[in-house]
């Protein structure tokens, strides 16, 4: 046993220094794409446990991957190949630490899952607004290490915009006490936002300080057929004016997106895709009332039959219809890979150019590579399309991957590229789009951003070669 282990032993107990067994939980990631082995997997229960972990690994010049629920999809969450690394879970980092109403705050620890953290608040009659597919297993941690959207962002933001104050140790094993439910506070650099998003790169954040928000007096959810992607940004325009802050969800799909649903979890009843090349899923809540929250969505649907933005449209008559129709949406990405190997991207442009980009590549990618299939959904309201390409029918998916992978990839970041947009919309960068951050981001800001790197973790033990190269 390496000294390192031994002093970790003391540190979190030697139940909690996994380095032998099945580890495959920790070591694999959730695409099953990656795996990895660790050195040790390492499960403190406290602030200054971490703390303790992230010294001891400093002095022995040991690298630290953080990790929450292991649901991230970039490839950044588990251990490289090499075994050396040390796999810092924070899942038992779970308490939350109180619950500010009148502030309107709640503070928990980085390993508190998301949906435990939404549940919390609702019991207290508020809103914990993120809300995403995997809310069930991730946890606050990785959710503010990625800055992860979701399907509220439309009102509420990412998490960076729901994140008061943090708790972070430091590279050198320091904790920063940054846990503040203020609102205002102009003091000198922002440190949590530096923290935010950075995938572990730079601290280990083991608490915060999230928003909450009133909870509305009804949900309303609707799904609208429409005719064209230039139709459903008209739309979306109208939701904003006639919705307003009540506007909390505004998701398209493609016809062949559905299609995949309707075949492969042929229980589910997909509404209205067959004849229209997109659907719409649109989210009104209110705090008025459920009537109030149905005549303007009612109205809103009229008008834009009357504009023919949308050809048809339904409003869910209960909780468990609008359910449905979210568990649609939300098994897309399961039924793609029902389907089998594709080629995924997170991207986001403006909105208004939404509809020119789609045209443009679809028709770059349908003339390179004859029969290609697109399975195109997402968050429409933030400009944010899950732009997924799968192998022509049939076709031979592995070898799919190996001709055309790097010739798709170019044509889909050239285009984000010259519609001003973005390659990583709101998964991150891990290792996955490391080397796509080199081409397309400036000189200036891979410097800057090289700079902060070495400065907060001169060593270079947090998550080296994730986001940028080690
Ligand atoms: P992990 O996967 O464990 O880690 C993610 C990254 O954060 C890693 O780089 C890790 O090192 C770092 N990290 C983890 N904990 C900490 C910490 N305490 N301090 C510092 N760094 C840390 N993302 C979206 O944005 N929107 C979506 O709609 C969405 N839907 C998803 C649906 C499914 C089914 C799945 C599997 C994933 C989805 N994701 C989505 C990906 C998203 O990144 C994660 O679900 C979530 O934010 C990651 O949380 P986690 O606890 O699993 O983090
Ligand atoms: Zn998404």
């Amino acid at each position: 046993m390496s000294p390192l282990i031994g002093t970790l032993r003391t540190i979190v107990g030697d139940a909690n220094v996994l380095t032998d067994g099945d580890l495959r939980a920790w070591e694999e990631d959730w695409r099953k794409r990656d795996r990895g082995k660790a050195l040790a997997v390492v499960r403190p229960a406290s602030t200054a446990q971490v703390a303790a972990v992230v010294k001891a690994c400093a002095r022995a010049g040991t690298a630290i991957v953080a990790q929450g629920g292991n649901t991230g999809l970039v490839g950044g969450s588990t251990p490289d190949g090499s075994g050396t690394q040390v796999l810092l879970s924070l899942q038992r980092m779970n308490q939350v630490r109180g619950l500010d109403a009148a502030n309107l705050t709640m503070t928990a620890e980085a390993g508190c899952i998301l949906q435990s953290l939404q549940e919390t608040a609702e019991k207290q009659g508020l809103l914990f607004p993120l809300s995403l597919a995997a809310e069930g297993s991730c946890t606050i941690g990785g959710n503010l290490g990625t800055n992860a959207g979701g399907t509220q962002v439309v009102r509420y933001g990412n998490a960076r915009e729901l994140c008061l104050g943090l708790e972070v140790v430091t590279a050198a094993g320091e904790v920063w006490e940054g846990l503040t439910g203020l609102r205002k506070d102009n003091t000198g650099y922002d440190l949590r936002d530096l923290f935010i998003g950075s995938e572990g790169t730079l601290g280990i954040i083991t608490a915060a300080t999230m928003k909450l928000y009133p909870l509305p007096a009804a949900t309303l959810t609707a799904w609208a057929a429409v005719p064209s992607l230039d139709a459903a940004v008209s739309l979306l325009g109208l939701a904003h004016r006639g919705l307003g802050a009540g506007l909390t969800g505004f998701e398209v799909m493609g016809r062949f997106a559905l299609g995949l649903v309707a075949k492969h979890f042929p229980t589910q009843r997909v509404p209205l895709y067959q004849e229209t090349p997109y659907c719409v899923l649109l989210e009104n809540s209110d705090h008025e009332s459920e009537l109030h929250a149905r005549g303007q969505f009612e109205r809103l649907l009229e008008t834009a039959l009357t504009q023919g933005w949308a050809t048809d449209a339904v409003v869910a008559e209960n909780i468990a219809q609008a359910r449905q129709l979210w568990h649609i949406r939300e098994s897309i990405p399961l039924a793609q890979a029902e389907e089998g190997l594709n080629i995924k991207h997170d991207i986001s442009v403006p909105v208004s150019r939404i509809p020119d980009f789609c045209r443009e590549t679809d028709a770059l990618l349908r003339q390179a590579i004859p029969g290609v299939r697109l399975v195109n959904f997402g968050h429409l309201g933030d400009g944010n399309l899950h732009y997924n390409v799968q192998a022509p029918e049939g076709g031979d998916m592995p070898a799919f991957l190996r001709d055309f992978e790097p010739a798709v990839n170019a044509i889909v970041y050239d285009a984000v590229s010259r519609y001003e947009g973005s390659i990583s919309a709101e998964h991150g960068v891990g290792t996955l789009k490391r080397d796509k951050l080199e081409q397309h981001k400036s000189p200036v800001a891979l410097k800057l951003m090289r700079a902060i790197k070495h400065s907060l973790d001169p060593q270079n033990l947090l998550n080296p070669g994730r986001v940028l190269k080690a």
